[in-house]
């Protein structure tokens, strides 16, 4: 059986992900409405804007919805606004936070767009670097003590675990590297049995 998974789909990079799941024969299913969260083998939260998709989140009544499927134990990952979506809530009163994992993260603390870069980034499970994008980029500042390391660039933290959640503050679907999009569905794979 094919795996379904399910990209919220309200504002930001969820093409990228999508054509990726399709290289990698997974199903994907664009999230607009509580009723698309039935029957998912995982969840991606893509990059975008935080603010303009918590306003969007609200506007669908998807909050509940997606604390109620992240609460089932089906894996979910945030990528980018994605993460600052699944961390702690912030100090700005315009991203409502989903506090799904413990981290947390400051928005666009590598500066303006143009301060964007890429950069390679190790990851536990890879053999290789993998080409980290970072797009007006949040930092992971913080994390809790059941909260796993999964990837870094230098010193800093970009991508963690805690159980069902992972959280990136890079963008693997702006690649053509399939690795860490074969490494969540395997985590989808493994969770469904
Ligand atoms: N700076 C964006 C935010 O706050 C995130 C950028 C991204 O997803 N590439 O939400």
């Amino acid at each position: 059986m094919r795996l379904r998974i399910g990209i919220l789909a309200l504002q930001g990079d969820f093409v990228p992900h999508a054509m990726m799941l399709k290289r990698l024969n997974a199903e994907s299913r664009l999230v607009r409405k509580a009723s698309d969260l039935i029957d998912l083998d995982g969840l991606i939260l893509p990059g975008g804007e935080s603010t303009t998709m918590t306003r969007l989140i609200e506007f669908a009544s998807l909050h509940q919805p997606i604390l109620t499927l992240i609460a089932s134990g089906i894996p979910v990952w945030g990528t980018c606004a994605g993460t600052i979506l699944l961390g702690k809530q912030g100090t700005d009163p315009r991203v409502r936070s989903l506090e799904a994992i413990d981290i947390e993260v400051a928005r666009n603390a590598y500066g303006r767009q143009s301060e964007s870069f890429h950069a390679d980034v190790i990851i536990r499970e890879l053999e290789t670097p993998f080409e980290g994008i970072f797009i007006r980029a949040p930092k992971i500042v913080s994390i809790g003590d059941s909260v796993q390391v999964k990837g870094k660039f230098n010193d800093e933290i970009v991508f963690v675990e805690q159980n069902n959640v992972w959280a990136s503050t890079f963008h693997p679907e702006l690649t053509s590297d399939v690795r860490i999009h074969q490494l969540f569905l395997k985590f989808c794979e493994e969770k469904k049995r």
